[in-house]
């Protein structure tokens, strides 16, 4: 009998975390590394929400609360869906989670059995791919391309959709690409869904970066098209939009109040409860205008920055950057760089050993790393199903211009480096990292 179960073989990660052993490896060695992998914020959390959340511990608010989350809090989420969504929402199919990364899982527990097939877009948030796997459901990957900047149409959608199809995942502003589905992209897959699947065939619609948009844009959702309230499981919180990531403050809006009571019934048996003086923060952060407004502010910083690294990066021989158009990532191809650094020779060589699972991505990423104290994360970083030949990196703009400014200067002197990343391959780094 094993020590650990075997299905714990089939649940992923979410290597913007994992990386931190690497990055903590040259820290120690002394290096000062400029963190492009963490999606999250370097603003604090706004002042005023930190009061109310302090108020409310110091008034005693600190014991257990409803598991599905405190009414107020509900009640608010249940008002900001109506008023950015012109939905009618029900605080009674409102569930609190801590953090948005939750209701992925909730949600895949819930519908999916064994054997049935799930559409997630690819590259995307890696935890998509780890639950489906989980559970053991079918991954359908939908592939992401830069050419259409990583946006896609009811047509990409169609041959995906099946008999077996019990769940689609959409995110949009997308993690990792920036990529943003139109209104009439959701449209035509609202109009695809109701005609083509069954009623209790579900979208997931993951709408973290509903705050952080560019360009004039305003957040579209799958759940203001005809027909989808009732088969959507719409999801958000505060970690990106409002720099609040450590909070853990996330929620569900599920179709029915029978689904909601399911994932109540999942936070019971997880963690009982989210902190409700935490919770209160949560209600007065969609309620109070100041908040909305330094959300606004931090948006317009996010857009200043892209401004910025977009033609900073495409100046650099051998990459190619898109310009996204919300959340806070650039997702550069680099293919280019491979080919000048010689990295897809040396990951050959590699292969051919049969030593190594790494891609051309992964190695510039670590190259930059060890070398250059940049941190980035590579593509097969988002779904490693469909990710071979494609070699992205993805940066993420939640730093300070100046970061900004002298981490692209560090990418751009490693671009001609070709020789340093050969001593790094053949480096005791390389053999650790690769071999
Ligand atoms: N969904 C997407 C697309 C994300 O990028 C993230 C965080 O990176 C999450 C969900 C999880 O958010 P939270 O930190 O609120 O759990």
């Amino acid at each position: 009998m094993a020590l650990i179960a075997g299905r714990m073989s089939r649940l992923g990660t979410e290597n913007a975390f994992s990386l931190g052993d690497d990055i903590r490896r040259c820290v120690e060695r002394g290096m000062d590394v400029i963190r492009f992998n963490l999606g999250a914020p370097d603003f604090r959390s706004p002042p005023r929400l930190n009061r109310v959340a302090a108020a409310a511990l110091d008034a005693g608010r600190s014991g257990y609360c409803d598991p599905a989350g405190v009414l107020p809090f509900r009640r608010a989420i249940a008002d900001h869906v109506a008023r950015t969504r012109g939905v009618e929402a029900d605080p009674e199919r409102v569930v609190v989670t801590p953090g948005a990364k939750p209701p992925i899982g909730y949600t895949l527990q819930t519908y999916v059995d064994e054997g049935d097939a799930v559409v997630y877009p690819t590259p995307g948030f890696p935890i998509y791919e780890s639950w489906i796997r989980f559970v053991g459901a079918a991954p359908v990957p939908l592939a992401l391309s830069a050419d259409r900047n990583f946006a896609f149409t009811a047509d990409d959608l169609a041959p995906l959709v099946g008999e077996r199809t019990k769940l689609i995942i959409l995110c949009s502003p997308s993690n990792p690409t920036g990529g943003v589905l139109s209104r009439d992209d959701l449209a035509g897959i609202a109009e695809l869904v109701r005609e083509r699947c069954r009623p209790d065939v579900r979208v997931y619609s993951d709408e973290i970066y509903e705050h952080i948009l560019f360009d004039g844009l305003e957040h579209e959702s799958i759940v203001s098209h005809p027909g989808m309230p009732e088969r959507t499981v719409l999801a958000s919180g505060l970690s990106k939009g409002f720099a609040m990531t450590g909070w853990r403050l996330g929620w569900a809006v599920l179709p029915t109040r029978e689904e909601a009571a399911v994932f109540k019934r999942i936070n019971i048996n997880v963690m009982s409860c989210v902190p409700p003086f935490l919770q209160e923060a949560g209600a007065a952060a969609y309620e109070d205008r100041a908040v909305a407004a330094e959300v606004r502010r931090m948006a317009a910083a996010f857009e200043r920055r892209r401004d910025r690294i977009v033609p900073a990066l495409s100046a650099i021989p051998g990459v190619r950057c898109r310009t996204p158009k919300g959340a806070f990532y650039v997702f550069p191809d680099v293919s280019g760089l491979c080919e000048r650094l010689g990295v897809y020779e040396a990951c050959e060589s590699f292969h051919k050993g049969a030593r190594s699972r790494t891609t051309p991505a992964g190695m510039l990423q670590m190259f930059l790393l060890y070398r250059y104290g940049v941190a980035t994360m590579d593509r097969a970083s988002f779904g490693r199903i469909g990710a071979e030949g494609q070699d992205f990196l993805r940066l993420s703009i939640a730093n300070g211009m100046e970061d900004i400014r002298r981490g692209v200067a560090r990418i751009a002197e490693a671009a001609e480096d070709a020789e340093g990343f050969a001593e790094f391959v053949a480096s005791e780094d390389g053999e650790a990292l690769f071999g």
